[in-house]
């Protein structure tokens, strides 16, 4: 198998708001005021749209450079959540369910570590996973679940992963894969029987631009770009082109964005976006995505921080809003869900379920029609679903 790159290496691994649109005319910043926004959040998403027209008007716009005309469109609040209850029916035991996301049929795809656990012995000082003797995982880590009951479609994965974490199915159908304790992503095409790219070296953390370090999460672009959280201990985003060649370290100066464990990642692209859980600096993060091409004049990141968020442990896009899920934080801040807008910078609802309480939440994915939502957690091993149907 020929390497895309030489980073590579091949393995056997939604009321009313605004939106922007370029225009090449004339820049109408007056912001839309809407029946559910408090005083406070307007003014807010006020000032944030100001910023942008005026960072655009200074030619750091992205796209082709041409001026932003602020269009009010109806782009409505994303439904909150509802736990639908007895789902799933029919589901095996499951280790530690890492990662979840749904690929283009509508059904949820999670990852799991069987019956190995993340540990304090797992790890040495340096990053170095303690197991290897143990071998890879020998049950199946990657299963298809049917969306109605939940029950197992088909299930692949046994004696390849050490430490599964992060899964990301992109529109096209093709698999991504992150294994903490290998120190690698992979991209599995449907029907795969090897993956196709492999990132990072087997089993040797570093920091380096060819090596990643515990990597956390993958998002994929609808142009194949693809971002690469690089996780619990180089925390820092790399951002590779659908070939594998590295095109940005983010962050990268003179851009100034302290990660601290990117541990999920959510593209926004109608904005031009992309957001990260930063779990541990307990925020959402949004710097530009610069999909539609960088300037020298960078508007800065989009920060979603507010007091009961606490560790941000997931998120997932939905239109141009986010969906969260915190995790055990403090006493003080329950866990639960979130429905973010990054426009306004702000926490537009809270969400959980009805019959039980989330305790770890560590995963979570929409489908592509909108029309479910999953959360994973790590002890206990589950898979919770929740409609999204707008009442
Ligand atoms: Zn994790």
């Amino acid at each position: 198998m020929k390497a895309p790159s030489s980073l590579l290496s091949v393995g056997g691994t939604e009321e009313v708001r605004a939106s922007w649109r370029v225009d090449n005319s004339a820049s109408d910043v007056a912001a839309p005021l809407s029946s559910g926004e408090s005083a406070g959040q307007q003014h807010k998403m006020a000032a944030r749209r100001l910023l942008w027209a005026a960072t655009c008007l200074l030619g750091a716009c992205s796209g082709d450079q041409r001026l932003v005309q602020y269009e009010e469109d109806i782009a409505p609040v994303p439904a909150r959540p509802q736990h639908v209850e007895g789902w799933p029916r029919d589901l095996p035991h499951l280790g530690e369910v890492s990662g979840v996301s749904v690929n283009p049929a509508g059904q949820p795809v999670i990852f799991h570590r069987g019956p190995r656990v993340w540990d304090a012995s797992s790890f040495n000082s340096t990053n170095h996973f303690q197991h290897v003797s143990e071998g890879p995982i020998p049950v199946d880590t990657v299963l298809v679940l049917d969306p109605e009951h939940g029950s197992v479609r088909a299930s692949w994965g046994r004696s390849l992963f050490y430490m599964p974490h992060g899964i990301t199915i992109s529109p096209r159908g093709d698999m991504w894969l992150t294994d903490v304790a290998l120190h690698q992503v992979f991209k599995w095409e449907p029907g795969g029987v090897a993956p196709s790219m492999v990132f990072g070296q087997r089993l040797q953390p570093g920091s380096g631009l060819g090596h990643l370090c515990q990597p956390t999460a993958v998002a994929v672009a609808s142009s194949g770009v693809v971002f690469i959280a690089d996780g619990y201990c180089n925390s820092r985003v790399l951002e590779f082109s659908p070939q594998g060649v590295l095109l940005r370290v983010v962050p990268q100066p003179p851009e100034f964005l302290s990660l601290h464990v990117p541990h999920s990642l959510a593209l926004v692209e109608s904005l031009d976006l992309l957001c990260i859980a930063d779990r541990e600096n307990m925020r959402v993060v949004c710097p530009r995505a610069g999909l539609e091409g960088r300037s020298r004049r960078e508007p800065p990141a989009v920060t979603v921080q507010e007091p009961d968020l606490g560790r941000v442990f997931a998120v997932a896009t939905c239109g141009s809003y986010v969906y969260a899920v915190n995790g055990p934080t403090s006493p003080m801040i329950p866990v639960r869900g979130f429905t973010v807008d990054p426009l306004s910078e702000s926490i537009v609802d809270h969400w959980q379920p009805t019959s039980t309480a989330l305790r770890n939440p560590h995963a979570l994915a929409v489908s592509p029609n909108g029309s479910a939502l999953y959360v994973t957690e790590i002890m206990p091993n589950r898979v919770l679903k929740f409609a999204l149907r707008r009442g």
